[in-house]
């Protein structure tokens, strides 16, 4: 025999059902109000318990425009989702048909002149920390993502400027919640990963996005988002890199050998991205990044 479920379990539950077809009328009114568009709803819909990840197919559906319950059969049939679905529980190839129906619908698969997030990824010592607080300080229209780490704090540094400062506990219910976009562990160390919501909030709202992170975090945006811009941050030479990286002169000579053997594989990576700018010097490296993100065509 079944327990009967006691008066204030219930109460709770059937309030927590409220708060959550409460939230997801707000996510649906923020889409029709043209605030969020349906491909951040998509993004948004792989944090599981989220609004967007407990949304129905069918109401996702009729966010878009000209799609009424007439059409919506077809299309589900076409995509083979059923019409029970919610949008966090869609398998993979489910959500890969949806994402390129949403996007082919919208139009978005035209060439866009406007990307809707640069990375700018590069060599260790290439400077590209330097550039990006450049950017900060000279263009205030470019929104840089705040990335979490699990190091200490620079002098100097701000929380929630530079970086949200996070303990590994913190990190690590972070990752288990989905909240990044990537992640990864650099140089054998510390934990560094792009909170996801701002990144593809600011970018819904059509601000110009750009992340600061290294090579590995930098692929798997481009696995997530196969329309983000990379931009590889290249020295002027070779030479150039390994004085840089010398030049600090706090590491061992064995330590530097594994810092140079692991620059060669990072150069190397340049022609996985799209674009590369030479950091010959910082404010130049920084004019031609925005002229990118602006999607302005680079000079012949
Ligand atoms: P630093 O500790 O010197 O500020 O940064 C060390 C490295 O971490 C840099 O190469 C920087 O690009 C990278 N980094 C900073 N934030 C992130 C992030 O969110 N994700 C990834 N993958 N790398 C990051």
């Amino acid at each position: 025999m079944k327990h009967p479920v006691p008066d204030t379990d219930r109460v709770a539950a059937s309030r927590a059902a409220v708060e959550a077809r409460r939230a997801r009328a707000e996510l649906k009114q923020r889409v029709r109000d043209g605030e969020l568009s349906p491909v951040t709803v998509l993004e948004l819909s792989k944090k599981p318990d989220t609004p967007a990840a407990t949304l129905r197919i069918t109401d996702f559906l009729l966010l878009m425009p000209a799609i009424g319950a007439v059409k919506m059969p077809g299309i589900l049939e076409t995509l083979d989702i059923s019409e029970r679905k919610r949008l966090g529980g869609l398998g993979i190839r489910q959500r890969t048909r949806l994402e390129a129906f949403v996007r082919q619908r919208l139009g978005l698969d035209e060439a866009t002149t406007v990307p809707p997030l640069t990375v700018l990824a590069g060599p260790t010592a290439v400077g590209k920390g330097t550039v990006a607080a450049y950017i900060r300080e000279h263009y205030p229209e470019v929104s840089l993502s705040v990335s979490a780490t699990t190091r200490a704090p620079r002098p100097g540094e701000i929380d929630g400027v530079h970086y949200f400062f996070v303990t590994d506990e913190e990190f690590d219910r972070m990752l288990a919640e989905s909240e990044f976009l990537e992640w990864a562990t650099v140089h054998n160390a510390y934990r560094y990963g792009t909170p996801r919501t701002p990144v593809l909030e600011a970018s819904a709202q059509g601000q110009l996005v750009l992340l600061e992170i290294d090579l590995q975090g930098a692929r798997q945006v481009s696995v997530a988002m196969p329309d983000a811009r990379l931009v590889f941050l290249a020295p002027p030479t070779w030479d150039e890199l390994v004085r840089r990286l010398i030049g600090r002169g706090t590491e061992s000579a064995e330590e530097q050998e594994r810092r140079l053997t692991t620059a060669k594989g990072e150069l190397a990576a340049a022609e996985e991205f799209d674009e590369t700018i030479v950091n010959d010097e910082v404010a130049l490296a920084a004019e031609r990044l925005v002229a990118i993100m602006r999607g302005e065509k680079p000079e012949a």
